[in-house]
């Protein structure tokens, strides 16, 4: 008897051979096997006669092969071309390219074919001819019980497996389920499938893989049968379970917790230089009622380039310093942290604060006292990059930690930080626009705070797309904004900041640039600057003392200084749509018009030219999230790798949305009760099932 994670190599039918195969294809166990579902179903539940087959018809044919042969044709490579009959009448079909060599290698007079695809008119002969039909070489066996199962019934069909074909995988997920020890352990619980009428896993395996007859076919390869619903849902469960257990356990869980007075409301509002956007207020609210509350704060703040999640930050701030608590906010730049380090010496210096900033290539000596004050508890608010997570980096009280741009961190890396307190209060900020979809399964252990709102007075950013054939005329544009007393920014594409970087391309374009507008100030800003260089430039822009800042994606998240009114991409063609959407971010924060230019040679690939599209297009970013989301599929999703979004089998993040939100609201209904989400945390660290999603982390 067979258990899902019994090995698979015990299945019948699987050979020393073919277990090897199937392991290096990641089907390991029989649990493996049986989750790679079918790719589509083909009703051959009844056959059309032949004599019956109309043009424009979708059919399934059984028929005899009564001639083959192989023609070279001149404009469209070799043809193979079988005539089959079935006695009523005859039918061709034509592979090009010769077909498959299964099939080239099987074909022979008299034996039997199933085909199945569209029935179409020959240009050639105006004979009726399947074009690369769907087909399967039956043997010439004794009807036995697995013949039974490709014919005279809905068939499903497997993407093949390092060479076994369909058929073949075909029998041996059906030895799988014949051999399966019954009853399986079933991960949802019987309230949530009879209230959503999902089947038990094991119907529901069967059903999958063998339909019965009256299933509907058009259901089935929708993925929308109550097999394959029940399946989605279930690897969003148990993904959305894992998270609402973590929520339950950090909301028993006794963190730091802050007071909020007269006194201390009177200091967060006199940091505001402007009056709070409704949203700022409201996810403000919400983050201080975590804040005072008994469990430590997890919440992800979310709000698209220049919503103004800055100040909420400080806000928070402000409150932890007065409860007598350190806090520490981690930028993934070294100029964001400055420039977040120059801001809060603005806004928060005036209430007597101490703000250290910890840079890469500061000097030993002041590290080393630089350490020493934030272990003493001198230093109040740390600000700097992953240079934080060093072992040497001692908090005194730790009680509040922030990370800014968290795409650019990984979920280890957000941990890391908070066990240099003890349960400290977490806010995450992010601008990239992730689709609520992802969101959901990578963030799903955090509250979510959205802005959904830009601060006022701002104008809108016009975006255009320009090829290097008007270089000229976009320079133009470029020297007119400058006479009126505005900066631009010129970026090239110097993706890895790395050792090995390649600056060519940004020192070039310094130079022509310093060339063409001569009687500007230009400089230029990348990586491998001194920290006290990078910083001195970016003071100058923001000062309004430099024209032009032409640099490479070093300014791409975070840089906020309101007087520039033009973004130029050079090479547009070669960045991510997430990049692009942050380097537009960087304008359009004053009152000014402004305008974003993405130039690209005359010809680019299709995918850039729908990336580009999507610019011009629109400047929202959860709209650009999900052609993005369209154009890569989740996986490559910025940053999304090292966040550890899960692998899942069926599902599909981009398809079955509305099943995941329905998987969340049933995670969090499961576990309100305390008794119950302990009982299922016990039994999901003691599980190892081979239906959990692959790559989800055990419960810890
Ligand atoms: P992001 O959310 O991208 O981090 P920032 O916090 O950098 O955005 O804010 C963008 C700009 O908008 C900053 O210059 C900030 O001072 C300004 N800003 C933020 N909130 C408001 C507001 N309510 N009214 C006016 N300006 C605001
Ligand atoms: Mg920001």
């Amino acid at each position: 008897m067979l258990r899902l994670d019994t090995d698979v190599q015990f299945v019948k039918g699987v050979g020393p051979r073919r277990a090897s195969l199937l392991t290096s294809r990641g089907v390991r166990t029989v649990g493996d096997l049986l989750l790679r579902i079918p790719r589509a179903y083909q009703d051959r539940s009844t056959f059309a006669s032949l004599a019956s087959l109309r043009a424009g018809q979708d059919a399934a044919v059984h028929a005899r092969i009564y001639r083959s042969r192989t023609i070279q044709t001149r404009t469209r490579g070799r043809i193979l071309e079988v005539i089959l009959t079935d006695g009523t009448s005859f039918v061709h079909a034509k592979w090009f390219h010769g077909g498959s060599t299964a099939l080239s290698r099987g074909v022979a007079a008299g034996r039997q074919m199933i085909l199945f695809g569209r029935v179409d008119r020959d240009t050639y002969d105006s004979k009726l001819v399947f074009f690369n039909p769907e087909f399967e070489l039956l043997e010439e066996e004794t009807p036995s019980a697995t013949a039974s199962l490709d014919v005279g019934r809905i068939a499903p069909i497997y993407e093949e497996i390092g060479g076994l074909t369909s058929r073949q995988l075909r029998r041996l997920i059906f030895a799988a389920l014949a051999d399966l020890s019954t009853p399986l352990d079933d991960p949802i619980p019987p309230a949530v499938r009879t209230e959503h009428g999902f089947p038990d896993l094991q119907t529901c395996l069967n059903r999958i893989h063998f339909p019965i007859a009256g299933d509907n076919v058009d259901e089935l390869n929708r993925r929308a049968s109550p097999a394959h619903r029940r399946l989605i849902f279930e690897e969003f469960f148990l993904l959305e379970l894992v998270f609402a257990l973590r929520r339950k356990q950090s909301q028993i869980t006794r963190g730091v917790r802050f007071e909020t007075n007269e006194r201390i409301r009177s200091c967060v509002k006199k940091i505001l230089p402007f009056h709070p956007t409704a949203a700022q207020k409201r996810v403000l609210r919400e983050i201080v009622d975590d804040l005072k509350a008994t469990y430590p704060m997890n919440r992800l703040l979310q709000g698209d380039v220049g919503s103004g999640k800055t100040i909420v930050a400080f806000e928070a701030v402000v409150v932890a310093l007065e409860n007598g608590y350190q806090a520490a906010i981690m930028a993934p730049t070294e100029i964001l942290a400055e420039q977040h380090y120059l801001n809060a010496k603005r806004v928060l210096g005036p209430l007597g604060y101490s703000i250290g900033v910890l840079r890469r290539g500061i000097r030993r000596a002041e590290k080393k006292k630089l350490f020493e004050d934030l272990a003493a508890g001198n230093i109040q608010l740390i600000i700097g990059t992953h240079v934080l997570l060093e072992e040497s980096t001692v908090f005194n009280k730790l009680g509040l930690v922030i990370i800014d741009e968290q795409h650019r961190f990984g979920v280890v890396q957000r941990l890391r930080l908070m066990t240099k307190g003890d349960q400290p209060n977490t806010l995450v900020m992010t601008a990239t626009p992730i689709p609520r979809t992802l969101a959901m399964t990578i963030y799903g252990d955090l509250d979510l705070s959205v802005i959904d709102e830009m601060p006022p007075g701002r104008s809108p950013i016009k975006t255009i797309h320009a090829t290097e054939r008007i270089a000229p005329q976009i320079f133009g544009r470029l020297a007119d904004e400058m006479r009126k007393g505005r900066q631009c920014y010129v970026v090239y594409p110097v993706i890895e900041e790395s050792e090995k970087v390649d600056l060519k391309s940004a020192t070039e374009g310094f130079e022509k640039l310093s060339g063409i507008f001569s009687d500007r100030k230009v400089a230029l800003l990348h990586g491998r600057l001194r920290s006290e260089e990078k910083e001195a430039i970016m003071r100058a822009f923001a000062a309004g003392e430099l024209d032009v800042l032409v640099s490479t994606t070093v300014i791409e998240v975070g840089v906020d200084v309101a007087n520039a009114t033009v973004m130029l991409i050079e090479h547009a063609e070669r960045f991510g749509l997430a990049q692009l959407h942050q380097l537009r971010g960087r304008v359009g924060r004053g009152s000014q018009a402004s305008l974003c230019v993405l130039m690209t040679p005359e010809k680019i690939g299709e995918t850039a030219r729908e990336r580009i599209d999507a610019m011009v297009s629109t400047t929202d970013g959860f709209r650009l999230a999900e052609v993005d989301l369209r154009l890569r599929g989740p996986g490559e999703m910025a940053g999304t790798r090292q966040s550890g979004l899960p692998e899942f089998r069926v599902a599909n993040l981009m398809e079955d949305s509305l099943m995941l939100s329905l998987a969340q609201s049933e995670a969090k209904k499961y576990v309100e009760s305390e008794e119950q989400a302990m009982r299922l945390l016990k039994e999901l660290s003691a599980r190892s099932s081979s239906i959990t999603p692959a790559g989800l982390v055990t419960v810890g």
